[in-house]
């Protein structure tokens, strides 16, 4: 595919220390003006996150309380990974299931995916992110059509985070009962991409940075995008994000989008953060992306703390994850088989949904069904 068609020639436009030092350049007074105007440019996004920005947490997080109940009321959507493989051919440093890490591997059968499912739907989910590794040899587009065939009379929302495919396999994945696909860049910082991803397809920089756009135009229905706070600079990477957004919404403007914010978290044989992201900062960032963009939805998984997620669902975070399990059959299968990375929240989805009730949010399970997508 030509690069014209894609982002990566807008991408190719901007330096990362050009864009690093303008962010950490920002004034008090371009912070004022980011919070009191109507819309919010990039420039603004900058000056939101930049290190000035940090003196007006307070003020941020009641505009971006605000405007998240003005859009969005007050409810929380909740769904649940179901990790259906942890075989992958990929080395990525700051992964458990990376193929230099000596583990046992397992796909599960037909029948493991509905034992898991029968488990999920006891919680109460309608909404699940099926998750697996990069096999391509096992896990497969047959392999995820017949997940998506087996499980799509069961839930309302089914996502996935797989491996980057090409916009045929997203088609035929669409009119199976795909809706959702995760994507994250994991960083925009070239160099340190190829660092992180040695060996596997996952090194292709191009074709990963390429994909949102390889699924809006098979017409997905929603895209989600991210990276891996903790490889590079928090900022830098949140600002090629934002930029990521802004290129993919005025693209493909009938698809709908979530960000992500997750936080390098340990695993067996871990990676240690290069950038450490603090717990203010992160309320920073998730503030700073809902007063830059008012229709995005925002999504915090239980890598973190109970008590920050409590206090952060309040402020703009408009999904969340409860009661995951990061290992392939972790519901019901094979509860002790190695986990992708540490849970930090590990509530159930029934204790989740009274904490989001006492704050006096909704919490809702079903948020879209499939119906709706039929002519
Ligand atoms: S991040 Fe994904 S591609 Fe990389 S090792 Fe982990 S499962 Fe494989």
């Amino acid at each position: 595919m030509n690069t014209m068609d894609s982002f990566l020639s807008i991408f190719n436009q901007y330096n990362w220390n050009e864009v690093k030092e303008r962010i950490y350049s920002k004034t008090k007074a371009d912070v004022e003006a980011a919070l009191v105007r109507q819309s919010r440019t990039l420039d603004d996004f900058m000056a939101l996150i930049s290190p000035a920005g940090a003196a007006y947490l307070e003020p941020m997080a009641q505009l971006s309380q605000h405007l998240t109940q003005q859009r969005f009321g007050k409810t929380i959507q909740l769904y649940v990974p179901m990790y259906l493989s942890n075989e992958c051919n990929n080395i990525c440093t700051y992964c458990g299931f990376s193929l230099d890490n000596k583990v046992r591997r397992r796909t599960l059968s037909a029948t493991e995916i509905i034992q898991e499912a029968t488990a999920i739907k006891a919680m109460g989910y309608e909404h699940v992110l099926l998750v697996t590794g990069e096999a391509n040899h096992t896990v497969h587009v047959p392999y995820f059509k017949n997940a998506l065939t087996l499980l799509r009379d069961h839930f309302a929302h089914i996502s996935m985070e797989v491996q980057p495919l090409d916009e045929a396999d997203y088609r035929e994945l669409i009119a199976e009962g795909l809706h959702t696909v995760l994507v994250y860049q994991e960083t925009y910082h070239r160099e340190d991409y190829k660092k992180h991803h040695p060996k596997g397809k996952k090194s292709n920089f191009q074709y990963r940075i390429e994909t949102p756009d390889r699924l809006g135009r098979a017409g997905v229905h929603k895209i989600g995008l991210g990276v891996l706070i903790g490889l590079e600079d928090w900022r830098t990477d949140s600002f090629f994000t934002a930029l990521h957004l802004q290129y993919l919404e005025r693209t493909y403007w009938q698809t709908k989008y979530s960000i992500s914010f997750p936080r390098l978290r340990p695993f067996s044989g871990g990676l240690e953060p290069k950038v450490e992201m603090v717990d203010r900062e992160l309320v920073q960032l998730i503030c700073a992306w809902r007063i830059f963009n008012q229709e995005v939805e925002l999504s915090l998984s239980t890598r973190e703390l109970p008590r920050f997620r409590d206090h952060v669902i309040r402020l703009g975070i408009t999904s969340i994850s409860a009661g995951s399990k990061t290992n392939p059959g972790g519901y019901a299968v094979e509860p002790e088989s190695l986990e992708q990375f540490e849970i930090a929240d590990e509530r159930s989805a029934a204790e989740m949904a009274r904490v989001i009730a006492d704050i006096g949010y909704e919490p809702v399970w079903k948020d879209w069904d499939m119906n709706l997508s039929k002519p």
